[in-house]
């Protein structure tokens, strides 16, 4: 097990416009984004945990990672040639998640919400880059329990997960996340999951005919859909 505690990222301005996806720059978003990046900037600190962990003891829609069992036929079918993963917790990191800003001001905590956003996603690539580096990886892909609208990997075990880095206290412990018992994890802006090495590119949006949904990182794909169904794998 690593723990990262202090991922560099390059926290700034266009970064920022880039995760809104902001269509029409003006001066009054752009100095509401600069005085709220003023403020999260000197004190951003992402941070994340990860482990080396192989897979073992495959069965039809389980199979185990590290020794602890976990439930989802599409990750075990994306696993079917996997022997090494890498279970993660990575998070904007308290710092940021402790600034103040008054409820009243919707507008301030709105752009520091997505300055938060913007410190997860960078702070998910370095992991990512880090990782390939490191293990002398190609492709990585993720996935997480409880994602994806027809969930095959409930988010209750979220607690399987944490359980390889030693349960939830540990984690709070190396990296400030606390998940709650609702598994949800505090601070907000913090993502879970493994990465494992692929060689096609996979998204659990693929795999969701959700419309509407403002994270969708890929399109729906009936055609993915199929491979995970067991009359058709
Ligand atoms: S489309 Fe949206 S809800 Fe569906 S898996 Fe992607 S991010 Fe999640």
């Amino acid at each position: 097990m690593e723990v990262l505690n202090s991922i560099p990222i390059e926290l700034e301005l266009e970064a920022v416009i880039k995760r809104m996806r902001l269509r029409k720059r003006n001066d009054n978003i752009l100095d509401n984004i600069r005085e709220m990046l003023d403020i999260a900037v000197p004190i951003a600190r992402p941070k994340a945990v990860y482990e080396v962990s192989y897979v073992e003891n495959k069965n039809e829609d389980s199979l185990q990672i590290s020794g602890v069992a976990f439930t989802s036929r599409v990750l075990r079918v994306n696993l079917d040639k996997v022997e090494r993963v890498f279970p993660y917790v990575i998070t904007c990191g308290r710092e940021l998640e402790e600034i103040d800003i008054p409820s009243t001001d919707f507008i301030k905590g709105y752009y520091l919400d997505q300055i938060k956003e913007t410190a997860l996603a960078l702070a998910r690539q370095q992991v990512e880059s880090y990782l390939k580096k490191r293990y002398a990886l190609g492709q990585l892909s993720r996935m997480a329990p409880g994602a994806g609208a027809e969930i095959d990997w409930p988010i209750t075990q979220q607690m399987e997960l944490f359980s390889i880095f030693g349960g939830r206290e540990k984690v709070e412990e190396l990296i400030g996340v606390r998940l709650t018992d609702t598994f949800l994890m505090v601070p907000i802006k913090s993502i879970s999951g493994i990465f494992f090495p692929t060689e096609v590119s996979f998204e659990s949006c693929q795999l969701c005919p959700r419309e509407q949904c403002i994270g969708r990182r890929a399109p729906y794909d009936p055609e993915v859909v199929k491979k995970y169904r067991p009359e058709e794998a």
